[in-house]
């Protein structure tokens, strides 16, 4: 990525502040594995008690808390039910059968389900020939629905639904954060009806690397040990904890801009030629839009996005992601909407009409 690129394919691309760094260079650090480092110890305390839950464990990356998560609370053969489009399902490269050995059964529709599609999916353990389901798992922002909130009233109804029949509840809170400045609502009672939690460092908050994965501490010592055998356990970390505790103070609640400047892009872009977007689900940082012509377009239309300096996801489908993140300003963000939406409308109208 070039510098004067407005880079809105994710969250994950910001770079570290130098206040950021800074804090990073001046961190007191330990080897980890001996348990002695005092940076990573308290960042981990400190991300337990947001999260109102006993330990946390710091990881590389989220997709290794999901894994762990699985790991954790599933055997072989098991089954778990995720919302549909749901990270562990789509962007994990199949983590959940090589490394568990789970079926992920997806139910609802774009990030949202009821508690009957939870029991019309659910198969209980002893039965004679079903998978037992043993998962429930949640994401909150959901990513692919385009970082929509899950009504809390929701969450609590369906691990409720999931504690009665036996199943215990994960929340993939990578966008945790996101929830939280957008409702209003603690993380502790965003994360209460769940078993484990895992939030991420590397995305909205700006760090450059990490996640953590909170929960009982019988879980979270067996996490340890899968973090080893996983390959992720290490050594001076509290250099990158420190980057976690820096976020913790500055970045989050300048989370509610990032939910203004994608408002701002999304209602900008809405009603533009060649788009179809739902200003009803841009919640947070996240800004889904369908391309209404051809879908075949848009490799080539994101190739020209990206010659006018605006990079996006194609997100499969007709489907474009852009996400604001504490890199790009209201500024950037109106520059980049202006040429997505002339890019898109020039495609659109030149496309030959009832072909
Ligand atoms: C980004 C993300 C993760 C974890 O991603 P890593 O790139 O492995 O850190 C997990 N869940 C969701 C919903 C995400 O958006």
């Amino acid at each position: 990525m070039r510098d004067d690129h407005i880079d809105l394919r994710s969250d994950t691309v910001s770079r570290p502040s130098p206040a950021m760094r800074a804090a990073m260079a001046q961190a007191p650090v330990g080897d980890d594995q001996y348990g002695d480092d005092p940076t990573v110890d308290a960042l981990q305390q400190r991300m337990a008690a947001l999260l109102g839950k006993e330990t946390a464990i710091f990881l590389p990356s989220g997709t290794m808390a999901n894994q762990i998560a699985l790991r954790v609370l599933t055997r072989p053969g098991d089954e778990a039910i995720a919302q549909r489009g749901a990270h562990v399902v789509w962007h994990e490269l199949g983590g959940a059968a090589a490394h568990s050995g789970v079926r992920i059964v997806e139910i609802g529709d774009r990030g949202e389900f009821c508690e009957d599609d939870i029991r019309a999916a659910f198969k209980p353990l002893g039965h004679a020939v079903y998978p037992p389901t043993t998962a429930l798992w949640i994401e909150n922002t959901h990513n692919r629905a385009g970082g929509t909130i899950l009504p809390q009233d929701d969450v609590v109804a369906a691990c409720r639904v999931g504690a009665q029949l036996g199943i215990r509840a994960v929340l993939d809170g990578a966008r945790l954060f996101n929830t939280h400045v957008a409702t209003g609502l603690a993380l502790s009672e965003l994360a209460g009806p769940f078993d484990l939690v895992s939030v991420s460092l590397s995305k909205g908050l700006g760090c450059p690397i990490g996640s953590l994965l909170a929960g009982s501490r019988h879980e979270i010592s067996q996490a340890r040990r899968l973090r080893r055998m996983f390959g992720g356990g290490w050594r001076q970390a509290g250099i990158l904890a420190a980057a976690g505790l820096y976020a913790l103070d500055h970045h989050v609640a300048r989370l509610a801009q990032d939910h203004e400047t994608a408002r701002l892009i999304a209602e900008s872009l809405s009603g533009s030629a060649g788009i179809r977007l739902e200003l009803a689900r841009v919640q947070t940082n996240i800004v889904m839009l369908d391309y209404a012509g051809n879908p075949a377009r848009l490799p080539a239309m994101v190739a020209r996005l990206a010659e006018r300096g605006v990079l996006v996801s194609h997100f499969g489908g007709r489907q474009l992601r852009l996400v604001t993140h504490l890199d790009v300003d209201e500024a950037a963000c109106r520059r980049a909407a202006a040429i997505i939406a002339e890019v898109i409308c020039d495609e659109f109208e030149r496309e030959p009409r009832n072909a």
